[in-house]
């Protein structure tokens, strides 16, 4: 409990991801804040997760949580719905986009990521990024409506229908070209038959030489290795250089001819960070002390991917949920330090490791600060194990979740209902005929 005097401190959490989460949770029963939590949705999303919902493997509920139960027993937890649009540091105010403000004594800003498309021409127009759950099932309607359509006219697999191409080979586009390989051979391949194994191709482009660059040399091997079993055609050392409706150019001069390109290619600050005034570094995240504080703005603290949060040798701590969740606690006991005129302290992170699923059957675990590794069921276990106490840090649902996760590994099911067909849908008829595909 912190201490006080009878007035009661407001704090101003924005952002309901894991640090938002963490930070809220950290300050819950702390009779003397009251913390009012902004978000632009009513729920937190796993995103660790979403590809599994954009591959058909879990459904959207599966991943989302509303907000509100999450803190229904904290009374000293109020839950908002509203969109921040600008952040005054000097008064601690945000501004919603309908106009509506927010002060607080302290202001923890944790408004997570968006994608960087780093200029790419058409990238934002024709890519699928991955990073909310509305983001997920358009994917997932794009990739089941793509399925449909060719299995009613079959000519449009000359036309690139069931090629799919993934940009970006870090966790992101591995994970999501592992899951959408199952999904074509252990699912489509009994739904849509010789379609799904004779016509569907996945790509993987990076500009990099390897894949999951932030691994060791074993990993990289061992994924290039799982990806090319599971038929993933990888180009790596090339960029895109331009996503079109109908096909990506690559810096090669090679185009594919594809109707899905999903965006894994890199990240920055949600555009929050740009409307606030305050420092920004990599990424456009904000430039925060090591005790997640910034600097010239007292009473404003900032964590997780919202954050270049300072870490050993000066270089920044990873986008991580657990880096999040973890900053996110932290922020909240300095909030309280500040409240009750003490110390605040310098993050201190506890390395869990890195990790990646490449489908099912294959998993990566870099485990501990000392990067011990393991491949394949033992990663998978390591992997469940670290998931589910970043679930526990934002929820209780882990058996749920440990059931779906052993049960990931070996079976083939997964909800293929395409629910959102209006939003994803091709007009096939508006595009013109197109030359004999180059890939
Ligand atoms: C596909 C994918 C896979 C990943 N896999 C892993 C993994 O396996 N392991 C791992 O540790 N990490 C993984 N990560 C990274 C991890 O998910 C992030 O580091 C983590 O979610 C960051 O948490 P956060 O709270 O900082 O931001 P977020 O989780 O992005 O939360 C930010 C919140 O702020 C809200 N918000 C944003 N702007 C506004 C605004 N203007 N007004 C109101 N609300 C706003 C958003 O709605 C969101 O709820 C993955 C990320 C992605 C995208």
């Amino acid at each position: 409990m912190s201490e006080h005097n009878g007035q009661k401190k407001n704090v101003v959490v924005v952002g309901g991801g894991f640090a938002g989460v963490g930070c809220a949770r950290k300050l819950a029963g702390e009779d003397a804040v009251r913390v009012t939590l902004i978000d632009r949705n009513n729920y937190h999303q796993f995103q660790p997760l979403l590809y599994q919902v954009a591959t058909s493997q879990l459904a959207p509920s599966d991943i989302a949580y509303s907000l509100r139960k999450l803190f229904r027993g904290d009374e000293n937890i109020d839950v908002k719905l509203a969109e921040i649009a600008s952040v005054d540091p000097a008064t601690r105010t945000v501004t919603a986009a309908d106009g509506q403000t927010w002060t607080g004594d302290a202001l923890v800003l944790a408004a997570g990521s968006r994608p960087n498309f780093f200029r790419t021409p058409g990238a934002e127009e024709h890519s699928f990024p991955l990073y909310t759950l509305d983001q997920a099932t358009r994917l997932r309607s794009r990739i089941l409506g793509l399925f449909e359509d060719a299995d009613r006219n079959p000519d449009l697999v000359a036309r690139g229908a069931l090629n799919f191409v993934v940009v970006g080979a870090g966790a992101t586009g591995v994970e999501v070209a592992g899951a959408l390989a199952d999904l074509i051979h252990d699912t489509m391949s009994v739904e849509y038959r010789d379609l799904a194994v004779t016509a569907a191709r996945i790509h993987l482009v990076d500009l990099g030489h390897v894949l999951l660059g932030p691994f060791s040399e074993g990993s990289h091997e061992y994924a290039a290795k799982v990806l090319q079993r599971k038929g993933v055609r990888t180009h790596l050392g090339v960029a895109v250089s331009a996503v079109r409706q109908d096909e990506v150019e690559l810096s090669d001069g090679t185009t594919i001819p594809t109707h899905c390109v999903i965006w894994g290619g890199g990240i920055q600050a949600g555009e929050l960070a740009g409307a606030s005034g305050l420092v920004q570094g990599r990424g456009g995240r904000l430039e925060v002390l090591p005790d997640l504080s910034l600097d010239g703005a007292p009473g404003v603290h900032a964590a997780g991917d919202f954050a270049n949060i300072p870490g050993p040798e000066g270089v920044a701590y990873p986008q991580l949920g657990s880096v999040a969740l973890q900053s996110g606690a932290w922020a909240a006991d300095n909030v309280l330090a500040d409240f009750a005129g003490k110390q605040r302290k310098p993050f201190h992170y506890k390395d869990k490791g890195i990790m990646a699923m490449i489908g099912r059957g294959a998993a990566i675990a870099e485990v501990g600060p000392h990067r011990h590794e393991l491949h394949g069921h033992i990663a998978h276990t390591a992997w469940l194990g670290v998931h589910a106490s970043l679930m526990t840090g934002v929820r209780n649902r882990v058996d749920a979740f440990l059931a779906w996760g052993t049960d990931a590994f070996s079976s083939g099911r997964g909800p293929q209902v395409l629910d959102r067909s209006d939003v994803a849908r091709i007009d096939w008829e508006d595009e013109e005929t197109p030359e004999p595909a180059a890939v």
